[in-house]
Formats: structure tokens, sequence, C-alpha cells
């Protein structure tokens, strides 16, 4: 039975008061949830704070990108073992947001996700389409590209605590879900696509989330498909309650 995982990817939100007071507030409405695995993403300035904050709780840490090296020239970068060192447990990779404007590829998802793995950090790999790729029909061709892309060389032995989070990528702060079937569909696609890389076995157990507007009101629908692992949430997240109440549902 795979665990459900809810995270919240506060983007660049939050100062470190800010930060410290949305994760004790939402402590105290989470601290009985054991069922749900939850996991908050602040920004690299708060993470420190953040982990001060959650010590001792049911929320875990995670980062909302990296570089793939562990140290080096690399002005304004942070590496996975800095991460590791603030007690990050998981790395977001491959964010829509991280390939539309910084350029991130697929190799270099590739990249982080084999340095992640490496440093001890799992990754929550994005996937997702555009609106173009959907109305042109590609959607199963773009997420399985991702797909393989992001997963190129990682090896059986490696895939236990990788995440796939399906966003499609015009349902990302628009408002605009998609309906829970769809989402259900293509995550079931993206399964098949990890069973052909790895084998059947992990593919069952790997945890797939969908994100793209979730709030409190569509999230009970969604996890309660068949494939939709828990959801990586962006603007819900910065509610304490909102978040909460999705991380209930
Ligand atoms: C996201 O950025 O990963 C996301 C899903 O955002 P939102 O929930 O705001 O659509």
């Amino acid at each position: 039975m795979r665990k459900r995982i809810v995270a919240g990817n506060w983007k660049m939100h939050k100062t470190v008061d800010e930060a410290t007071a949305l994760v004790n507030d939402l402590k105290s409405r989470v601290k009985d949830v054991s069922h749900v695995e939850i996991v908050v993403c602040p920004a690299f300035t708060a993470l420190s704070a953040v982990a001060d904050a959650i010590q001792g709780s049911n929320i875990r840490l995670a980062a909302q990108n990296m570089h793939w090296e562990n140290e080096g020239a690399y002005t304004g970068e942070v590496s996975p073992v800095m991460l590791k060192d603030l007690g990050c447990t998981y790395v977001i990779l491959g964010h829509s947001e991280r390939r539309a404007y910084f350029g991130e590829t697929d190799e270099i998802v590739n990249k982080k996700v084999k340095a992640a793995l490496a440093g001890g950090l799992l990754p929550i790999i994005c996937v997702g389409e555009t609106l173009e790729v959907r109305e042109e029909g590609k959607t199963e061709e773009v997420v399985t590209r991702q797909t393989k892309g992001a997963l190129d060389g990682i090896d059986a032995a490696q895939a236990e605590g990788i995440v796939i989070a399906y966003e499609p990528v015009w349902a990302i702060g628009t408002g605009r879900t998609a309906s829970a079937e769809e989402a259900n569909r293509v995550i079931r696609i993206i399964r098949s696509v990890v069973a052909e890389i790895f084998d059947p076995k992990i593919a069952h157990e790997m945890r797939i989330q969908y994100g793209g507007s979730v709030k409190p009101n569509n999230a009970g629908e969604l996890f309660s498909q068949s494939d939709i692992d828990g959801a990586l949430v962006g603007g819900a997240s910065l509610s304490a309650s909102d978040f909460a109440a999705i991380v209930k549902a």
C-alpha cells in the first residue's frame, strides 16, 4: 500500500518569520495525522528555521531545487550536500517553472536526480504538459519523454523513495484542475512508463502525486482515484488551514 504524500511548495514566498509562523500553525493542525506523509518546501532562506520548527513532528522538509554538483564555482547555487546538512528529506526537481523560466531540460533534471540520490535526498520529479501540447494530443508523448529523461541511468536499487508529481502546466496557479479521472489516466500512463524503465513492482510502489490548483474542495475527489498518491500543492499550501484540509482529505 502506497503511503500518500502531500507536499506544499511555497515557491518564492515567506520571510523566515512568516515561514516559521506558517509551519507552526500547520504543525498543530496536522499533529494527529499519521497515514499521510506531509512535506513542506520553503525557499532556501527559510529551510533552516523551518527545519528547527518541525523537529520531532510529522512534517518533513524539502527544497524546491538544487544544483547537481556538491560544491564549486556556481554562484548563487545550492548543493545536495547543503540541503542534506539542513535536514531536507526531499527536493523538488524539474518543476515546470524551472523548466520554463530557467531553461531546465530533461538532461539537467536527470543530472539533478542522480545527484540528489547520491546525496541521500529523495527527488520529487515534476512532469507535465503545456496547454499547447495537450491540444496537439501529445500529452502522453511528453510525459513519457520527461519521465524517461529524468530517470535515465537510475537503477532499480536507487528507485525506492523517488516521487513523481504529474503537474499539467495549464493547471498550475490557474484555478483550472485536470478532472480527477483525467489526472488518474495520465498518472497511470506515467506508472506504466516507470514499469517499463524498472519493473512492475517498483512502478506499483512508486508514489505519483497530482499537482495543479489542488484546493480543499477538489482534493478529496482527486485522492479517491486509484493511482493518485497525494498532491504537490502550490497556492493553497500558503494557508495552514487550506493545506491541513488537503492533507486530511
Ligand atoms: C505547483 O506549483 O507545483 C502547483 C501545483 O501550484 P498550484 O497548486 O498553485 O497550482
